[in-house]
């Protein structure tokens, strides 16, 4: 038996010196929060405005070892200074590992539903959002993601659909959503049939269709920049986005949607997705996941110094599930000879982190179950609905 144990072990040691990666990825786009002190929370109670941040993928283990690497073990990253912290359990309807889909859905519902499926229950029906709830209360919304933004995780927030990579009926239930806000890759799913890219089954131009409705819409950075309308889509890339060629950072399109968003009296809710440090999990990439997850923490900071100066803007930073299983066995205190260590090529059931700052940011502390989290905005915002499921 012991020898079994030793066996065992030395296995695992070698495995172990087989698989770490080291990390070496340049970020030199990054600039270090110039403070690592604990922000203070405001005072007060009342929230206009929340901003929901997913870092897809993105458990303890991802924002430690981007913190080891790029500011040092003694560092913090902007989402670290968030003066109210949690931990997020993340089981689907049936399953222990959830899914994209199923976690977003229990983030924008409140309702727990089966892998794959987008903000309907398991029986079909359609579960409202707190983005269609703020809609209705006269709020304005917007969803902005690295990925297509019919990907599950903005998609959950508005669309209904069985099966989520039914990206293009995703695209036209976003565009009857009255989202005023939409950013992030995915322009085949919107484009009409004379355009080659267009990956759409009917004749259908959404984009079209969005301008007919006031939007601008928008294709490159510039034309963001530019764009001066009280709605906006900017469609950057037919598929997802590539951080290269002529795209905004996940920063700018926070700033150009917090820009947008800020000019309704009433508030708003946006959902910002830091999409793509899933995938590099899924890869076992660690340069991947620092470089996504630096990316993210900068858009982050741009909702921070929103909230600041706004004084009523709640905003949530969390994770739709852990992706890789993300261990740290190797590193000095500066971040150099960084190793990392993946137990999986897929999704965990390990809970996720939440940071929070802003009014009521209390209210998201201690042991939270994901659906806790829409519940908790509903509440915050004043929304009524939420929970009561239709038939379509
Ligand atoms: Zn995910």
């Amino acid at each position: 038996m012991m020898r079994r144990i030793v066996a065992i072990l030395m296995a695992g040691l070698i495995v172990g010196q087989l698989f770490a990666k080291s990390v070496d990825v340049d970020i030199d786009f990054y600039t270090p929060d110039p403070s690592i002190d604990l922000l203070e929370d405001v005072e007060g109670t009342e929230v206009k405005n929340i901003i929901l941040m997913i870092g897809d993928g993105m458990g303890l283990g991802h924002v430690a070892m981007t913190r080891f690497y790029a500011v040092g073990a003694n560092g913090r990253l902007t989402m670290e200074r968030f003066p109210v912290t949690s931990f997020v359990n993340t089981h689907s309807a049936k399953q222990l590992v959830t899914d994209s889909a199923a976690a977003a859905t229990a983030m924008s519902t409140g309702v727990k539903t089966n892998n794959k499926m987008i903000s309907v229950t398991p029986d079909m029906l359609e579960l409202p959002t707190v983005l269609e709830l703020a809609e209705k209360k006269g709020l304005s919304t917007g969803l902005v993601a690295t990925s297509t933004v019919t990907h599950a995780t903005p998609a959950s927030f508005a669309a209904h659909e069985k099966k989520r990579k039914d990206e293009d009926k995703i695209a036209a239930d976003m565009t009857a959503s009255g989202v005023d806000v939409l950013m992030g890759g995915g322009r085949e799913y919107f484009v009409g049939p004379d355009d080659s890219e267009g990956k759409r089954d009917d004749d259908r131009d959404l984009f079209r269709e969005f301008a007919d409705h006031g939007y601008d819409t928008v294709t490159t950075r510039e034309g963001m920049l530019k764009s001066t309308g009280d709605k906006l889509v900017g469609l950057f890339e037919y598929h997802a986005m590539t951080s290269e060629g002529d795209e905004p950072t996940l920063r700018e399109m926070t700033a150009k949607a917090l820009d947008i968003l800020s000019r309704n009296e009433n508030g708003f809710f946006l959902m910002v997705e830091g999409s793509q440090i899933d995938w590099a999990a899924h890869d076992n990439d660690p340069d991947g996941i620092v470089y996504h997850t630096l990316h993210f923490d900068l858009a982050i900071r741009e909702a921070l110094e929103f909230a600041k100066k706004d004084g009523q803007t709640l905003i949530i930073v969390t994770a739709d599930h852990e992706t890789g299983g993300v261990t740290i066995p190797k590193g000095d205190l500066d971040g150099d000879d960084l190793d990392v260590d993946f137990s999986t090529g897929h999704h965990t059931a390990t809970p996720v982190p939440l940071f929070a700052y802003g009014p009521s940011a209390e209210r998201f502390s201690g042991m939270m179950d994901n659906t806790d989290i829409a519940k908790r905005i509903a509440e915050l915002l004043g929304l009524e609905g939420l929970e009561e499921a239709v038939t379509p």
